[in-house]
């Protein structure tokens, strides 16, 4: 069941649904304008956190911003009736989506070429089980590194930052708000044979985020983490880069002096996090 958050004065959010995919999708409501940030994984989805909005008297958005290219953040767009942002990269991106046709046929042929991938695959299937009616809708304002938008009262930071996820993520800072939208940057890549996770990209990223000073972290699939929760995600992840790079991604010995580390045994998280540095430490080598 999803809901509508408010987590601080300016900024509500939508929770995510993990069967059909659905991304978090925020809302930074200004004295003037409002920023929604992400469409959404359909047309339905993004009517609906509208429908929210509206219900809880929120002033409806007046712009909204995508924060990479992936199906689930752009396919609610054509709903939106407002001009939209993003980096530069993620348009291209989205322009190479044009093309495709989302019929079962089609969708389970690019899954066989490698070009999508089989989980979402099964999710677009689930949030579409008959009209799958999907129109691609590219943004009205494109913008290389960083862009900032002023609401009244409340400003955003649009930094391109990167990462494994996707070459053209970026991240939404709410300054006066000190919240950071991550949307997926920190997760691994899985536009790829096996998912991944690599030594520099990574490295890079968590260098870049460390320089934005916020208490509340959107991580798109999971919650409105903590600075406390980031830490630990950060942690981990800077830990296991660095181990990566030192044993050359030999799994067994990245584990031994991790457990010396963090004086304990991998829990599920962590072990899947190694698996994919060393997926992505064999990459490196190809
Ligand atoms: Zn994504």
């Amino acid at each position: 069941m999803q809901t509508l958050e408010k987590l601080t004065e300016r900024f509500w959010y939508q929770t995510p649904v993990s069967e059909t995919d659905r991304p978090i999708l925020g809302a930074v409501v200004g004295n003037e304008r409002t920023l929604m940030i992400d469409a959404g994984n359909s047309e339905k989805h993004a009517s609906y956190f509208l429908d929210e909005l509206r219900k809880n008297n929120i002033q409806k958005p007046d712009l909204v911003v995508i924060t990479h290219w992936h199906w689930d953040h752009i396919f609610g767009l054509p709903a939106l009736d407002i001009p939209s942002v993003s980096s530069a990269e993620t348009k291209t991106k989205m322009q190479e989506l044009l093309p495709f046709s989302w019929s079962d046929e089609d969708i389970d042929e690019r899954v066989k070429q490698g070009v999508e991938i089989e989980f979402c695959a099964e999710a677009i299937k689930k949030e579409f089980p008959d009209h799958r009616n999907i129109k691609i809708k590219l943004p009205t304002i494109t913008f290389h590194e960083r862009m900032e938008i002023d609401l009244g009262g409340v400003t955003c930071v649009l930094q391109h930052v990167g990462g494994d996820h996707t070459t053209d993520s970026i991240v939404v800072y709410i300054k006066e708000e000190k919240i950071l939208f991550l949307s997926d940057c920190l997760y691994a890549n899985m536009y790829a044979p096996e998912n991944n996770y690599t030594v520099k990209r990574t490295l890079d990223l968590l260098d870049q985020l460390v320089s934005f000073d916020a208490d509340y972290y959107i991580f798109s699939h999971w919650k409105a983490a903590t600075k406390q929760e980031f830490e630990t995600e950060t942690t981990m992840l800077s830990r296991f880069a660095t181990l990566t790079k030192e044993f050359e991604g030999n799994q067994q010995s990245i584990e031994e002096e991790y457990k010396v580390q963090v004086s304990r045994e991998l829990n599920e998280d962590e072990r899947e996090t190694l698996q994919f540095f060393v997926n992505g430490f064999n990459l490196d080598l190809d």
